[in-house]
């Protein structure tokens, strides 16, 4: 029989959810959707000594944004709930008592003093201390005292912690979707605390139970938590689930765009981009950390640059949808080696995207800037505007700048311009360009055929000096769209008005 596939993604709310976070969740997302399985959102939040306030409702709104959809999970509930482990902690103690009943694990007494004594015996000789099967018989714990030490202890309510008990020099295999058969010897594997005398589990022994009594089919998550593996499948090999044993998928790591080493928040300040969905005002601190969405990448387009930062489709297409995703995601195709982050390329497919919207998405996108510049202008004029000038623009919040003389005549000229352009005789032709504005129809071919043809081609001037001058009235600078076009879009009367404003600011020059 085959199984149902259910993933699940298992955040830790220890701060913003970091793009490789991300990018985790919508492999997940993907491989669920493909095969009509079920997406679970699930919080590890054992570790309260991490736990920051708003981290969870940080990760449900990133992902919601992105369009990443759950079936289940702490925002939705399900029948495999509750889905936040501090919900759950009543039931990991009796997993934690099998495992000591079977001998798989041991009670350990420790305290941190000790540990740390033990460490720097260690260190003296130039040696890591490791609690495994050859430290083990050194420590206070239920394999190096008699039962009745063990009880008085327990009895007694001194701390302790649960340790995993790893057999001595054996083989453990991780089966791996992406990188074949991984094998560690369990002689270099640390005998892991599963459980804490406070009642709560560590991440290992929740994350298993978990995963096992929400029947997750599939483990996708980040290469980090490769070491971790073998610990899991003889966890599973202890508690006898090995046969509904999930598989497991370890994405490559998301690297500098330069240079070695994963992505850090660091990077995306350095470099000028963000490094996480949202813009984070972290609690402590009230540092910001700059997201995605606020600057102005379009969600899909994130998604597209995610999909690929460590997948490929086979193929040379580089836009894809989320559907396209869904139907053309493979494991195979999942690189083994780490992606490395392409800041350029992240912008191009958002300007691709921008692409793909609509005038009027543009222009609602725009309204904000206009508001912050107290523009009134007509909705239609807007939407015309914004449909002309986004193929050149990246970011909306690029609009502005390029295209705020649609909207305000200008109030200087650009001096190298003006020194390049505006050559003697100017205002004569400036002049000119009025007369015609006010006796030719104004309509884009009779306008083109009494400047270019009639007066500029005909009188030898040079076309260039006179169109970009022109410009200059009107734009401020030389750049803009096709400047008959540029003239039909902000109407007769405001260009004649321009026209005249430059004759009168900049004047006639001398040779
Ligand atoms: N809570 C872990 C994390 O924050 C989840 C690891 C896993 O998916 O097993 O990444």
């Amino acid at each position: 029989m085959t199984r149902k596939v259910r993933v699940r993604f298992a955040p830790s709310p220890t701060g913003p959810l970091h793009i490789g976070g991300v990018r985790t969740a919508l492999y997940n997302y993907l491989f669920a959707r493909q095969h009509g399985g079920d997406m679970i959102l699930r919080i590890e939040d054992t570790d309260q000594t991490r736990f920051v306030p708003g981290a969870e409702q940080y990760i449900i709104e990133a992902l919601d944004w992105l369009g990443i959809k759950f079936d289940e999970g702490v925002h939705l509930g399900g029948s495999y709930g509750p889905y936040r482990q501090s919900d759950r902690k009543p039931m990991y103690r009796q997993y934690a008592e099998q495992l000591l009943r079977d001998g798989w694990a041991y009670y350990a007494f420790d305290c941190p003093e000790a540990l740390d004594a033990k460490r720097k015996e260690y260190e003296a000789q130039k040696k890591t201390f490791q609690y495994d099967c050859t430290t083990r018989g050194e420590m206070e714990n239920s394999l190096s005292l008699s039962a009745d030490e063990v009880q008085q202890r327990l009895d007694s309510g001194i701390p302790y912690v649960v340790r995993f008990k790893f057999p001595a020099d054996t083989d453990i295999t991780v089966h791996d979707l992406i990188r074949g058969d991984v094998t560690m010897n369990s002689n270099l594997l640390d005998d892991k605390v599963l459980f804490k005398s406070d009642g709560m589990p560590t991440y290992h022994l929740a994350n298993i139970v978990d995963d096992h009594t929400m029947e997750i089919s599939h483990v996708i998550r980040g290469e980090e938590w490769l070491p971790s593996a073998p610990l899991h499948v003889m966890l599973y090999r202890a508690f006898g689930w090995e046969d509904t044993m999930p598989q497991f998928a370890h994405l490559p790591l998301l690297l500098k765009p330069e240079g070695n080493g994963k992505l850090s928040k660091r990077d995306g300040d350095r470099l000028g981009f963000p490094v996480f969905p949202l813009d984070w005002h972290d609690p402590k601190t009230g540092e910001l950390s700059s997201g995605y969405r606020e600057k102005g990448y379009i969600p899909e387009a994130v998604i597209n640059i995610l999909a690929l930062l460590g997948w490929n489709p086979g193929t040379d297409q580089e836009i894809l949808s989320m559907d396209d995703l869904i139907r053309l995601f493979n494991v195979e195709h999942i690189s083994k080696s780490g992606a490395k982050f392409n800041v350029e390329k992240a912008k191009w497919f958002n300007h691709e995207y921008l692409q793909m919207k609509s005038d009027e998405e543009i222009a609602a996108m725009f309204a904000p800037q206009l508001a912050a510049h107290q523009v009134n202008a007509a909705h239609e004029y807007i939407v015309k505007v914004c449909g002309m000038m986004k193929e050149r623009i990246s970011f909306p919040c690029e609009l502005w700048d390029t295209c705020s003389y649609f909207f305000e005549a200008p109030t200087e000229y650009d001096p190298a311009a003006v020194k390049k352009r505006w050559k003697p005789g100017m205002t004569v032709h400036m002049t000119k360009v009025i007369e015609i504005l006010n006796t030719v129809p104004f309509e884009y071919e009779a306008i083109h055929k009494a400047l270019l043809d009639d007066y500029i081609t005909a009188n030898q001037l040079n076309m260039g000096q006179v169109m970009n001058s022109l410009r200059l009235a009107v734009v401020g600078k030389t750049v803009g769209p096709d400047m008959l076009t540029l003239i039909m879009t902000i109407g007769k009367d405001e260009t004649i008005r321009r026209v005249q404003r430059a004759i009168d600011v900049i004047g006639e020059v001398d040779a």
